[in-house]
């Protein structure tokens, strides 16, 4: 997590995982058979922001695996979790911290700004107008390329020298033709003539080369209402009165997030709702779009057909490209299975979703825990809640519900942390605040365990529509006393008298 981060959780409960297949059930989940098991365990891990605005949810996992083949059946314990952190927001603050450099990148209709500010000349002005006029020219170029779908164009704008980047340019130009492609932007914001060393402009050669911040920005036919936007660094080179794009990728900041086609070479899978993006060429992304799919449709089941019903994931094939396309430091994900993050630099309403998959650990978690995990991140997809002011035991405690929903999973193992403490006598006397959601948090098992029992006693008590509406009203709220206002006119109770009610379903269920 980055230091933007405002707060994390963690969180246990056991699915049990039987390798040959899943049995139905009268509600329409599916139980998983004790026999040949594989126990998997679910700590979610969760970090939100203090703000009103939440950026990405993340779902972890912790792989603690242990393998028990000497009888039988093979004991594998996987540890998920979920996070919430301010992915978004950090990638913003990078993004700020060189575009600041030369220019205000947020001027709106800027496309042609000019480096200094207050130390700048009416010669180095124009020389940055110049500049910005030849750099958006490339940009341009390549754009319409795109949409035109010309190879030869495109690969025109791209400095012949640059053997490396040219490589990698083929692989953009035959990625963005496998995307379903809405729009297709590029915008030079900004640009700073000191920010490539001397022996790099050399190495360059030409007889001018600098480096440009260029927004970027596309949308997904079917999937996105708004376009997604990332900031990319662009070297351009002028030699012999042209100019190109020499690199998308140098001086990259940390926290600056990339677009997943920029990474490597992408496969792309469409599901009847679902999107799958793969760097991963090992993985099967048909078959991750089929989990999507189902994933949600059991979110529909319980959220309603209110919503878009479609999802869109990432499948990095590194763990450094996860770090890429989430803007995070290294080895900020290594325990996460998924993240559900906004792609633009502010995660507002409307923004583009993406689940953010960690293949390696999706890999470990097996069929189930993958339904788990898709499950309860679609409904943060379909709730949007990267820009809810819901609290977090109610936008976790749900997602759980509705994960759980789809695939059924023994109280006993998925609040397993919970009745020990019911039956401790250490009963919680509320519900989970934000801190116990904190990545530091000692509680964060009873967290996740608290919300989701608190959820269920509101389905079980006044019908599954009725929490549904509950956290509509609350998501809905523009009001400090939002929840208060939820829990008298949709549940006709007060959060006091919810809790006691919870408190006693809570020894009911731990036989206390
Ligand atoms: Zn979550």
């Amino acid at each position: 997590m980055t230091s933007l981060t405002g707060a994390g959780e963690q969180r246990g409960a056991e699915v049990v995982d039987e390798p040959g297949g899943t049995l139905p059930t009268s509600d329409g989940g599916e139980r998983i058979s004790p026999s040949e098991q594989t126990t998997i365990q679910i700590p979610a891990q969760h970090a939100a922001s203090a703000g009103e605005q939440r950026a990405p949810l993340a779902e972890a996992l912790r792989v603690a695996s242990t393998w028990t083949s000497a009888h039988g059946p093979i004991v594998k314990k996987v540890a998920l979790g979920m996070a919430v952190c301010l992915v978004g927001v950090a990638g913003f603050a990078g993004l700020r911290k060189i575009a600041d450099a030369p220019a205000d990148p947020g001027a709106p209709g800027n496309t042609a700004q000019t480096p200094g500010s207050d130390s700048t000349t009416p010669d180095e002005a124009a020389e940055g107008v110049r500049r910005a006029a030849a750099g958006q020219a490339v940009l341009q170029k390549m754009a319409d390329a795109i949409q035109e779908e010309s190879k030869a164009s495109f690969l025109s704008t791209i400095d012949p020298k640059a053997t490396e980047f040219d490589e990698l340019a083929r692989t953009i130009y035959s990625n963005l033709g496998k995307l379903p492609l809405a729009t297709f932007q590029l915008r030079y914001v900004s640009d700073d003539t000191g920010a490539l060393p001397p022996d790099r402009k050399s190495e360059l050669g030409g007889t001018e080369s600098w480096l440009a911040q260029v927004e970027v920005s596309w949308q997904l036919t079917g999937f996105d209402t708004k376009p997604a936007r990332e900031t990319l660094p662009v070297t351009f080179v002028t030699r012999d009165d042209t100019t190109y794009a020499a690199s998308f990728s140098e001086r990259f900041v940390a926290g600056q997030r990339r677009p997943i086609w920029a990474l490597g070479g992408i496969e792309v899978a469409k599901g009847e709702h679902s999107l799958v993006i793969s760097l991963d060429s090992q993985a099967d992304a048909d078959e991750y779009a089929t989990v999507t799919d189902r994933a949600v449709e059991s979110v529909t089941k319980v959220w309603g057909k209110n919503w878009k019903k479609k999802a869109v994931v990432y499948l990095p094939a590194k763990q450094t490209q996860m770090e890429s396309v989430l803007g995070a430091q290294p080895g900020t994900y290594t325990q996460i299975a998924a993240v559900t993050m906004a792609e633009l630099d502010t995660p507002l309403v409307g923004a583009p979703l993406r689940i953010v998959a960690n293949p390696k650990l999706f890999e470990e978690l097996g069929k189930q825990g993958r339904r788990i995990v898709l499950t309860h991140e679609t409904t943060h997809v379909a709730s949007i809640a990267t820009a809810s002011p819901v609290p977090l035991w109610l936008a976790e405690g749900f997602a759980d519900y509705v994960a759980f929903t789809a695939v059924s999973v023994q109280d006993e193992s998925a609040a397993k942390e919970l009745f020990k403490a019911v039956r401790a006598g250490k009963v919680p006397k509320s519900l989970p605040a934000p801190e116990a959601f904190a990545a530091s948090s000692a509680e964060l098992p009873l967290a996740y365990e608290s919300g989701w029992l608190a959820c269920r006693l509101i389905s079980e008590r006044e019908g599954q529509s009725k929490l549904v509406k509950f956290y509509r009203a609350v998501h809905a709220s523009k009001s400090p006393t939002g929840l208060a206002d939820a829990f008298r006119t949709v549940l006709g109770t007060t959060e006091q008298e919810f809790v006691a009610d919870w408190q006693k379903y809570l020894k009911r269920l731990a036989g206390v």
